[in-house]
C-alpha cells in the first residue's frame, strides 16, 4: 500500500505541536481502539459517512445506488457495507451534506503545495506541519517522498504515532526528517492492549526504547485517558514504572473526548465501548497522581 488517502487538512491548528500549525490526517491506523477518537482514520479504504441531522430525506441516494445497499430505513447508519461498492455514487448525489466521502488522494506534489500555502503562518509562529491520522508511518513510500520537500523548505515537521511501525523503514525513510514526535502509549500490559487496540504491545514499546535510546529530537509519550480502560490505576502505574525505567519523566495526558462515538455509528461501526462523559478535572488529577515527579505536558 502505498498512496494514502487524507481524511481532513486541518490549517491554523495549536494544539497539535508549536506555533500554528497544518494537521494531516492520514486515513487507516495497524490498531483499532475502541474508543477511536478518529474513527474515519482506522479504515484505509473510501468510506461514506452518514449525518441525519444534513439529511433532507429526499430519497436520491438510495434511489442511485447501484447495489441496493443503500435504505434509508436502516438508521443510524442506512448503507449495508456486505453490499456497498463504495463507489460513491450517493455521495454525489446528495443535494446535502447528508453523506460525505471520507477519504481523498493527493500526489505528493498536491499535499506538499497544500502544507506550503501556510508557510508565512509557520514562520511567524515557530509552526509547522504535523503528520496525524490515523497512522502516517503506514505509508512510508509516501514519506519518503513528501518529507524531503517540506524539509528543504525548512518546514517543521512533527509527527503523531501509536507506535506500531516497522522500524527499519520508519528510521530510514521518516525519522531523519522529524523535529518532534509524539509517541502514544495506551497500555502497559500486552493483553490489554491486544484486547482494546486488536494488537499486542511488543513491537510499540520496543520502538518507543529504540526511539528514546537513538533520537536526536524531543519524543513525547502521550496517554489518552480512557475512563474504565486505560486510567486504571495497574495501567497508570505501570506506563509510569516503565517510563520511568527508560528515564522518561516527561508525558502528556490525552483526556477523554466522547464525541467520536457518534462519528463511529454513522460510518456503520459496531461500537464495543461506550461512555458519553468528557473527563473531569478531578479524573484528570486523580490520574497525574501515578505520575508524580513528571513533567506533564498540557493537551
Ligand atoms: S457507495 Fe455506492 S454501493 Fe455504497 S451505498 Fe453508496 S452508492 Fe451504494
Ligand atoms: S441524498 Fe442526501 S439528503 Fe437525500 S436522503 Fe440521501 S443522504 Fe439524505
Amino acid at each position: 500500500m502505498t498512496e494514502p488517502l487524507i481524511i481532513d487538512i486541518k490549517r491554523n491548528a495549536l494544539d497539535d505541536g508549536p506555533g500554528i500549525r497544518t494537521v494531516v490526517f492520514f486515513k487507516g491506523c495497524p490498531l483499532s481502539c475502541v474508543w477511536c477518537q478518529n474513527p474515519e482514520a482506522i479504515n484505509p479504504g473510501l468510506e461514506v459517512m452518514y449525518s441525519p441531522g444534513d439529511c433532507l430525506d429526499c430519497g436520491a441516494c438510495q434511489e442511485a445506488c447501484p447495489t441496493g445497499a443503500l435504505d434509508l430505513q436502516r438508521q443510524p447508519y442506512p448503507i449495508d457495507l456486505a453490499n456497498c461498492r463504495h463507489c460513491t455514487v450517493c455521495v454525489d448525489q446528495c443535494p446535502s451534506k447528508g453523506l460525505r466521502r471520507m477519504g481523498r488522494s493527493y500526489t505528493v506534489e498536491e499535499l506538499a503545495g497544500e502544507v506550503l500555502r501556510d508557510r508565512a503562518f509557520y514562520r511567524n509562529s515557530g509552526g509547522g506541519v504535523t503528520l496525524s491520522g490515523g497512522e502516517a508511518t503506514l505509508y512510508p513510500d509516501f514519506q519518503m517522498r513528501l518529507l524531503p520537500i517540506l524539509k528543504q523548505q525548512g518546514i517543521h515537521i512533527t509527527l503523531e504515532t501509536c507506535g506500531y511501525y516497522s522500524r527499519p523503514q520508519f528510521e530510514r525513510h521518516i525519522l531523519p526528517y522529524l523535529d518532534l514526535i509524539f509517541f502514544d502509549l495506551k497500555f502497559a500490559d500486552a493483553g490489554q492492549h491486544q484486547r482494546y487496540t486488536g494488537k499486542r504491545n511488543d513491537l510499540i514499546l520496543a520502538n518507543f526504547r529504540q526511539l528514546v535510546k537513538l533520537s536526536r529530537i524531543p519524543v513525547l509519550p502521550r496517554i489518552p485517558l480512557i475512563p474504565g480502560i486505560t486510567t486504571t490505576p495497574e495501567n497508570l502505574q505501570g506506563i509510569a514504572d516503565f517510563l520511568r525505567s527508560e528515564n522518561v519523566h516527561e508525558v502528556a495526558l490525552l483526556p477523554y473526548n466522547p464525541l467520536w462515538s457518534e462519528k463511529a455509528k454513522h460510518l456503520g461501526q459496531a461500537l464495543t465501548y461506550r461512555h458519553s462523559q468528557w473527563l473531569s478535572g478531578e479524573e484528570l488529577t486523580a490520574c497525574s497522581r501515578y505520575f508524580a515527579g513528571f513533567t506533564i505536558r498540557p493537551f
